[in-house]
């Protein structure tokens, strides 16, 4: 057995009488916590985001956030900024290469493969929240540890799924207060398709690139079609007059649209067709997307997603079509407070103060049966004056102040103080959950 290790103390130098303060150790760049302060508004989205999903029938699937290097470099696309500068990877102890997720949909469908959940027939639906890793520039809204709401179908490649999904998405922005949001679409074609356009838009490149920015001249060369993603402003006139994709679709993929653009339409769902939407991952065919909101500034896409039908077969898997999107949450949640017109419960229900030692008990009482019936509730720990516990409630938004004194002991009722008018009514205890439900308008959190 190893001898435990001596612990090593470390001694002041030498002749200082003053002991030196170690530096704090702060968070890692490009990451962040969330405070509570803001975490109600987190979980409020998150909330509505899953009372959604689940109108639609969508499942929640947790995957780790851990994945072997090769699940990305498969499926994202081995010549992607998010593989070639952006994943943080990372040599195992036993040698596997290993990666923080960047993104959860090749995630969803290796489990989805994994599982054999297609041997259950049918569609699946599903949804996932967490966190993704990139090693971007930090700038505002934009993390290395960032977070994603996202859904993926997989098992049809009908377009009634594609519209449903973008029906839903629209039903989501609204629920969380979002207004002005508008939804781009295009269709990246299919394996029969792309090609051929690829070439034709290779060729157009071969004429222009030398005024194209340096990443767009190896694009032009290595994926043509990441040049559409150029978001280097003097490139915008030039890739404008490149040609559009939407113009070399076959037969099928061309059906596909329309049937896409029918059901939107037949559902109300307003959108714009952007020839220049190709999505900054390999693995999508067919219908891309976009959600961009008003409230974000320049940098302004909310969401993205679009279809993967040949997702499942680059991942060894049976051919399964899917379709699915991601939400930036950390910029969802900044077009959130833009709106204003969500907010997260910051308030609790009550703040029992009590006064003197004989009213601590009964205090404790009280609180104790609030809380088992779900009321958020606080009470002091030691004896302060009143003045002192008010403020206290007053700090906590407390709706309520339940106040126990002797006065209060002797008649059997408490005073109940209504923190934002000031009004005080004596409440029997035994009374008190009825009194704040009838107050509050609502039940127990
Ligand atoms: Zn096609
Ligand atoms: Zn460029």
């Amino acid at each position: 057995m190893a001898k435990p290790a001596r612990v090593r103390t470390i001694a002041p130098p030498r002749g200082s009488i003053v002991t030196k303060a170690l530096s704090a150790i702060r968070s890692v760049k490009g990451t962040r916590d969330l405070l509570p302060s803001e975490t109600p508004l987190w979980q409020r989205v998150e909330e509505e985001a899953r009372r959604v999903f689940d109108a639609y029938n969508f499942r929640e699937i947790r995957t780790p956030v851990l994945e072997r290097t090769d699940l990305f470099a498969r499926s994202v696309g081995a010549d992607t900024d998010i593989v070639t500068k952006e994943m943080y990877t990372f040599q195992d102890r036993d040698e596997e290469s290993l990666t923080l997720r960047p993104e959860a949909t090749a995630s969803v469908v290796r489990a989805y493969i994994e599982h054999r959940l297609f041997n259950e027939g049918g569609v699946h639906k599903l949804y996932y929240l967490g966190p993704m890793f990139r090693r971007e520039r930090p700038q505002k809204g934009r993390y290395r540890q960032f977070y994603q709401i996202g859904a993926e179908v997989l098992g049809s490649d009908h377009p009634t799924i594609d519209a449903e999904v973008l029906e839903m998405l629209t039903f989501l922005l609204a629920r969380l207060g979002l207004r002005e949001f508008s939804l781009l679409i295009n269709s990246v074609g299919c394996g029969k398709c792309r090609p051929t356009y690829v070439e034709v838009l290779r060729e157009a490149l071969q004429g222009v690139k030398s005024q194209l920015c340096a990443d767009c001249q190896r694009r032009a060369e290595t994926n043509p079609l990441r040049v559409l993603d150029c978001k280097v402003e003097a490139d915008q006139a030039q890739i404008a007059r490149l040609p559009r994709i939407v113009d070399y679709l076959c037969a099928d993929c061309r059906k596909h649209f329309d049937g896409v653009e029918a059901e939107l339409a037949q559902r109300g769902v307003a959108y714009e067709i952007n020839p220049r939407l190709v999505r900054g991952l390999d693995y999508y065919t067919r219908t891309t997307f976009e959600i961009t909101s008003s409230g974000l500034g320049a940098q302004n896409a909310l969401l993205g997603g679009g279809r993967y039908d040949g997702l499942s077969e680059m991942l060894g898997g049976p051919s399964s079509p899917g379709f699915g999107f991601a939400i930036g949450q950390d910029r969802l949640m900044l077009a959130v407070e833009h709106a204003g017109n969500l907010k997260g419960e910051n308030s609790i229900a009550a703040y029992v103060a009590w006064l003197g030692d004989g009213a601590f008990r009964p205090a404790a009482e009280l609180a104790r049966g609030l809380r088992q019936q779900g009321w958020r509730v606080e009470i002091g720990y030691e004896p302060v004056k009143l003045s002192k516990s008010l403020s206290v409630a007053n700090k906590l938004h407390a709706r309520y102040a339940i106040i126990i004194g002797e006065g209060e002991l002797a008649s059997g009722r408490y005073q109940i103080k209504d923190m934002g008018t000031g009004r005080q009514e004596e409440v029997e205890p035994a009374r008190v959950p009825a009194y704040l439900k009838e107050k509050l308008g609502t039940g127990p959190v």
